[in-house]
């Protein structure tokens, strides 16, 4: 049965959460866009943390070297928790589970391998 066909469980992947290998490969190191009117904006110790600004001033979610999501805890593939769901900004709500794009990171991030 392909990864389709079961019911994927986000707590248990996150891959998504992290830079796709698109951006890898053209060396980008912003992923999801903040949106202006986003909580995590307004929260000064969370902007300080979680939030980075590429060349042009617009604020992404900052990236820790390996590429994940600075608010992605645990292990990808096996365990994972958003450190500020309720905060998240709006792209990241945009993945759904079983979609391509949501196939193809967990693909890149090797989350199916050896299942
Ligand atoms: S890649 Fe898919 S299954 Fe994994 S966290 Fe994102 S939406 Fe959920
Ligand atoms: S803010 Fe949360 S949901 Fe969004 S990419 Fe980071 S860890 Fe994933």
């Amino acid at each position: 049965m392909g990864a389709s066909m079961t019911v994927l469980d986000c707590q248990r992947c996150g891959a998504c959460c992290c830079n796709p290998d698109e951006n890898r490969a053209e060396g980008f190191p912003y992923y999801v866009e903040v949106q202006a009117d986003s909580r995590l904006l307004r929260r000064e110790d969370l902007r300080k943390r979680y939030v980075v600004e590429d060349e042009e001033q617009v604020p992404h979610l900052r990236l820790d070297p390996s590429g994940r999501c600075a608010a992605l805890r645990g292990k990808l593939g096996q365990s994972v928790q958003c450190a500020i769901y309720a905060d998240r900004p709006r792209g990241c709500r945009l993945v759904e589970p079983g979609s391509a794009r949501c196939l193809q990171a967990r693909r890149e991030r090797g989350v199916d391998r050896g299942r």
